[in-house]
This record gives C-alpha cells, sequence and structure tokens, in this order.
C-alpha cells in the first residue's frame, strides 16, 4: 500500500510494455482482433464492453477510494443510474438527505418514480430520524453527500452507515465534493462510493463523467453489466484526460482548502457577509465531524448575503471568479443556486435560500480571489463600509 498522493500518480498508468511509453497510450480501437474465434488477447472485445485506457482510469479510480473494484461511465448522472438500476426494483425505496444533488433527485424522482420507486427525505444529519426512518419503512438504499451542495453540511458517514446496515439499508455516499483525497468512505462503511468525475476528479473542466466504486463484487457484476448492457461507458479520450486529472488531486486539493480557508476566514469578518458556510471554520456545526472523517475540508466556500437582490448582484459582479455552473477545475467559479444549480428544486423541501451564493475556489493566488470578492461585495452591499 503506497500513500495517496503516489497511488493517484501510478495506480493503473503502468508504462506501456511494446514501447516503455511512459505514459500508456490512449487506446481509441472501437473492436480488438481475435486469434481465432473467440481468441481474446487480453479480454478485449469491443469498445462498449471494455476498452484499455478505460480500465486503466478504473484501476486508479478503485485505488482511490481504497476499494477492489470502480466503473467508468460518461457522466456522474450515467453512473448513478446504472447503480439505481443495479440495486433498485419496483416497489424500492431510496432515503435521501434534505440537500442531495437536484439531478439525483430529478433522476429519481422523474425517471425511476414511474418505474415504481420512491424517496424519502430525511435530515441525515439527525441518526435518531433516519433510523426512525428505516424502522417505519425499509429503504433498499440511503443516499449520502458530505460536504453537501451548496450548504456544505456534514453527515457522519460511520455513524449512518451502522444505522442503515442495521436496517437492511445499503449505504451509498456521493463523494464528488470531497473527493478520496480528502475521505473515503469505503473505509468509514459505505457499501457504495459514486462520482461526478466532471468535478474535482477530472478538474479542469474540460470533461464530463462518472463513476460507481465498490468493495462488493456482486455488485460491482451487476453495474458492469448495466455498463456493457446499457452502454454509457466513458470515450477513450475522456477516460484518459480523466486520468491525466487524478495524478495532480493530492496537490490541488490541498491548495483548493488552503484558498477556501482563507476566503472562508477573510468573509467571516466582513461585515456585508450575512453568514459563511465553510466545515474548515471552528463555527461550523459540523466541523468536529469533518475534522475527524476528511483529511482537509475542500474547495467550495457558500455564503449569504443580507438579501436576495444583493446576493444576485454579487454573483453577477465577480470579475475573476467566473459566473458558471458546476465546480471543482482550477479556476474560481460563482453560482446562484436559486436560479442556477439548483432552479428544478425551487419551492421543494430542496430549495436553497434566495440569499446563498456557492463559491467554487480555485488555484489562482488568495490575494487575487479575495480582491476580487471584495470588489464584488462594495458593488453587492454599498451601504455597509468594509471592516478595516
Ligand atoms: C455534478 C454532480 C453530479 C452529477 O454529475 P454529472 O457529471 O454532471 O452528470 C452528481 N453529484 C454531485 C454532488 C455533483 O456535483
Amino acid at each position: 500500500m503506497t500513500d495517496f498522493d503516489t497511488t493517484a500518480i501510478h495506480a493503473g498508468q503502468e508504462p506501456d510494455g511494446p514501447t516503455g511509453a511512459v505514459i500508456p497510450p490512449i487506446h481509441v480501437s472501437s473492436t480488438y482482433l481475435q486469434d481465432g474465434i473467440g481468441g481474446l488477447r487480453q479480454g478485449y472485445e469491443y469498445g462498449r464492453s471494455g476498452n484499455p485506457t478505460r480500465t486503466a482510469l478504473e484501476r486508479q479510480l478503485a485505488a482511490l477510494e481504497g476499494a477492489a473494484h470502480a466503473r467508468s461511465f460518461s457522466s456522474g448522472l450515467a453512473a448513478e443510474d446504472a447503480l439505481l438500476r443495479a440495486t433498485l426494483r419496483p416497489g424500492d425505496d431510496v432515503l435521501l438527505g434534505d440537500d442531495v444533488y437536484g439531478g439525483t433527485y430529478r433522476l429519481l424522482t422523474r425517471v425511476l418514480g414511474p418505474w415504481g420507486v420512491t424517496v424519502r427525505i430525511v435530515d441525515l444529519g439527525d441518526v435518531e430520524a433516519v433510523a426512525a426512518a428505516l424502522a417505519e419503512r425499509p429503504s433498499k438504499l440511503v443516499w449520502v453527500e458530505t460536504p453537501s451542495n451548496p450548504l456544505l453540511r456534514i453527515v457522519d458517514v460511520a455513524a449512518l452507515a451502522r444505522v442503515a446496515h442495521a436496517a437492511g439499508s445499503l449505504l451509498v455516499v456521493d463523494n464528488t465534493f470531497a473527493t478520496p483525497a480528502l475521505q473515503q468512505p469505503i473505509a468509514l462503511g459505505a457499501d457504495v462510493v459514486v462520482h461526478s468525475t466532471t468535478k474535482y476528479l477530472g478538474g479542469h473542466s474540460d470533461v464530463v463523467g462518472g463513476a460507481v466504486v465498490t468493495d462488493d463484487p456482486a455488485l460491482d457484476a451487476e453495474v458492469g453489466f448495466l455498463q456493457y448492457a446499457v452502454g454509457a461507458v466513458s470515450g477513450p479520450h475522456d477516460a484518459w484526460l480523466t486520468t491525466r486529472g487524478i495524478k495532480t488531486l493530492a496537490v490541488r486539493m490541498a491548495r483548493h482548502g488552503e484558498n477556501a480557508l482563507a476566503i472562508a476566514e477573510a468573509l467571516s469578518a466582513d461585515p456585508r457577509v450575512a453568514r459563511v458556510f465553510y466545515p474548515g471554520l471552528a463555527s461550523h456545526p459540523g466541523h468536529e465531524v469533518a475534522a475527524r472523517q476528511m483529511r482537509g475540508f475542500g474547495g467550495i466556500v457558500s455564503v449569504e448575503l443580507p438579501t436576495a437582490a444583493a446576493a444576485r448582484t454579487f454573483a453577477e459582479s465577480t470579475r475573476l471568479f467566473a459566473l458558471a455552473e458546476s465546480l471543482g477545475g482550477v479556476e474560481s467559479l460563482v453560482n446562484y443556486p436559486d436560479a442556477m444549480t439548483h432552479a428544478s428544486v425551487r419551492g421543494t423541501v430542496l430549495a436553497v435560500p434566495e440569499t446563498v451564493v456557492r463559491l467554487s475556489v480555485g488555484l489562482e493566488s488568495a490575494a487575487d480571489l479575495l480582491a476580487d470578492l471584495r470588489q464584488a461585495l462594495a458593488v453587492a452591499v454599498p451601504e455597509v463600509p468594509a471592516r478595516a
């Protein structure tokens, strides 16, 4: 077992045998020569069922999460869809947190709902409430995001795994925000990890992808069957770009965390900001649990402005922070959840307050980022003078 930083660079990335190329080649072929009928050289037959570049990424992803198996998909939601169809049957229920990623909620309610799958929503931070909900009616899956989006709430994965397992449920953790560099849910007791590799794993806002990671060989085989039978696989170029991004994950997450903490601390002291959400702040209600189960607090900071109008103006007034959906790239992004990422859950129990703005803090200089946020605050909240 090597350290995480070493694993991220070397797992699945052995130099190419025939040529010695240090970077394994991108295999674009859609089909493979057979030495006699059924005589496959390394098990590869056709690009949907298997591709060496995808295999390399899958080995890397499994190693990062400290798990035995990983399957790579063309998007995070395609990965979730495969996992959900592998585990759920008509009549089954899924227990979700009250700030689950909107796309996961949409997939479950609008795509799988008509096939007889139900969802229930609870506050996953309240372990008793989860136990009570599962006692009232079993759920096949308990679906966790920690830190959550965009309010950065923290869930105790080990405690929830115990409650879920006692009730016969599988615990799924969407580890997109923390990444395995900061948090390894399978070691904490989760059964499955899902990722949108589009975010920090790819890390450069240039590729869409997803993954399902597990230690359970039977579950992995079911997910693998759907990968083959449905075909939402990552293409070779996407798989390779994701692999390249992952090699710098550890250093990127360290710097994302340093920049995010500097910004969270500075904005906490700014009277123009009503509230700062960042699990690295000692004042954050999930700080202790986060410090226990994470190796850093990540690169997302959300802020609450005095009014909805101020929040909108703030989000539209940054220059370095680009106004855009998504997160996790080297460049800083600002998002107004109510009308952007979370518009589809407006008016539901999952709605995000209209006063909240989410920052994906990138790898630029913290001083430059802070200067940009301060000039945007001056535009958005002109009547409160900045504290010296
Ligand atoms: C983006 C995201 C997803 C969906 O992934 P895509 O790659 O966009 O399909 C799922 N969960 C979380 C937490 C995300 O941020």
